[in-house]
């Protein structure tokens, strides 16, 4: 653990084990954090404050700028670190490396470009300034499947603001943030600044980040339960609150797109990342008449899916995280046959030879999925594309918002008004048109409804960790 800049470990000696999910061996143990030592770094963070957010934005600003440097330098270590822990093929590591860098960099730019304003007053001798101030002290709870960037895209901000941070990352992939937090102290970040607390007890120090009264906010990335329970208790304590949480998006395919190039988007998409991505199509609606032509080439393309360690050459299939979240995948699919669905591949533990050492779920298409069924309304967070057949265009994009969640949503249409409608229509706070990856470090990211509060990346990321202030001066 890292705590007003000294590397230690938890006061009561504890550790736990990092497990390598491609084969259940243990990688290390790291410090196990208690609730006193989520207090100890939270006190470290509100005397770090003063100081560092007294500094111009120009230094912060270098020192993420040089923060980016170390992290673009020492990327392929960080990408084996994360294959290693989370087990997602090098490959992906390496892109993840990559954009988690991208908001490093972004972040040291926004941080000289934190605006104020003066607004003009009904009194001749009034003058209205407006200011924007770091909130504060900010506690960080990150998860696993982006172990890397959902670090960076919280850390980059609230340094860039002014803010003192501490770190809660997820416990199967604590290796990632002391490698990020490593980085972030050899480029200049002072002590106290940042503070991370590794621990197997997530909930002893959740407690301390919603009621310490020196935490002035919340940020958390990771279920929508967790989040929602957190948001209400910080939210409780007057703490400002962020949430990026869970999603399931819908994946439209007008008969209007090419069903084969919309299948090979899908499967390239879907499958990212073993299917645990928060923004991972969850439905898949295809015109009724398109349905085998899509589903053939989906399902030809993911039987060629090699699935094993992320290490080895041609892998695109990782294992999943542990044992839930094969169980959870299993149950799921289990539901969808029993309620009527079809396998077209897939649809079984992975356990032939070295896959069986590991949490491995085949790649899986499933037709004829309806409403009725488990996996048509909860997030599966494992590589299974459902495919639901559809007739006209109001009939699916009701289909599509009907979901409590609201993260991101794909449309395949050559039509540029039907492609504004859906723009407009859906409501998810990300859209891709055409587009299997509309994310980057300069555009906003978040949901609506239950996948979240407030947005990260792009110039509103900055402002999730600023206040405003007013001054009205009498001349
Ligand atoms: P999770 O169980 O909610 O865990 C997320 C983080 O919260 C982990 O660090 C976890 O610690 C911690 N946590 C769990 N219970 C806690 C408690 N009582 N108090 C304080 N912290 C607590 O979610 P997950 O399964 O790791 O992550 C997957 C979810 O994240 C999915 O729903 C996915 O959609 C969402 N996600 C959303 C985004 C986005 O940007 N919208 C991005 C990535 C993921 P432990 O690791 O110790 O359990």
């Amino acid at each position: 653990m890292f705590i007003d800049g000294t590397w230690g470990n938890a006061t009561n000696g504890a550790v736990f084990d990092v497990i390598n999910p491609a084969n259940q061996k243990t990688i290390c143990s790291v410090p196990d954090g208690s609730g006193a030592d989520a207090v100890a770094a939270i006190e470290a963070a509100e005397r770090a404050l003063g100081a560092w957010a007294g500094r111009s934005a120009y230094e912060r600003s270098e020192i993420l700028y040089k923060a980016w440097q170390l992290m673009t330098e020492r990327s392929e270590a960080l990408a084996r670190t994360m294959t290693e822990e989370q087990g997602k093929p090098l490959r992906a590591a390496r892109i993840e490396v990559k954009y988690a860098a991208d908001f490093l960099l972004w972040f040291a730019e926004e941080a000289k470009r934190v605006y104020g304003e003066t607004i003009p007053a009904a009194r001749a001798d009034q003058r209205f300034i407006v200011a924007r101030q770091p909130v504060g002290v900010v506690a960080a709870i990150t998860p696993w499947n982006y172990p890397v960037s959902m670090i960076t895209r919280k850390v980059g901000p609230a340094l860039a603001a002014g803010c003192t941070v501490v770190l809660k990352p997820a416990e199967d992939t604590p290796l990632c943030a002391i490698e990020i937090f490593k980085i972030l102290e050899e480029a200049g970040v002072p002590g106290g600044v940042i503070n991370l607390v590794t621990t197997s007890s997530p909930a002893a120090v959740g407690d301390a980040f919603v009621e310490h009264p020196g935490v002035a906010k919340l940020t958390f990335t990771g279920s929508t339960a967790v989040g929602r329970m957190l948001a209400g208790r910080a939210a409780a304590n007057m703490k400002r609150v962020s949430c990026e949480l869970g999603g399931h998006a819908p994946f439209i395919v007008f008969e209007d797109a090419d069903p084969v190039h919309a299948a090979k988007g899908a499967s390239l998409v879907k499958f990212l990342n073993t299917g645990q991505a928060c923004i991972s199509p969850n439905r898949m609606y295809v015109p009724n008449r398109h349905l085998d032509a899509f589903t053939s080439t989906l399902s030809d393309r993911v039987q060629k899916m090699k699935a094993g360690s992320g290490f080895e050459e041609g892998v695109s299939i990782g294992p999943l995280v542990n044992a839930a979240a094969v169980d959870k995948v299993d149950a799921q699919v289990k539901d969808a046959v029993t309620g009527g669905a079809e396998i077209v591949c897939g649809g079984e533990r992975l356990v032939d030879g070295a896959l069986g050492d590991g949490f491995f779920y085949a790649p899986t298409v499933l037709g004829g999925v309806n409403q009725s069924m488990q996996i048509y309304r909860e997030e599966t967070f494992g590589p299974v594309a459902p495919v639901i057949g559809f007739d006209d265009e109001d009939e699916v994009l009701s289909l599509a918002n009907d979901t409590h969640y609201g993260l991101a949503a794909y449309v395949y249409t050559q039509n540029m008004a039907r492609a504004f409608r859906m723009f407009e229509g859906l409501r998810f706070g990300i859209i891709g048109i055409n587009d299997i990856n509309p994310t980057a470090a300069a555009v906003p990211f978040g949901g609506m409804k239950s996948s979240g509060l407030g947005r990260e990346g792009g110039h509103e990321g900055i402002d999730e960790y600023l206040e405003t202030k007013v001054g009205g001066f009498s001349i």
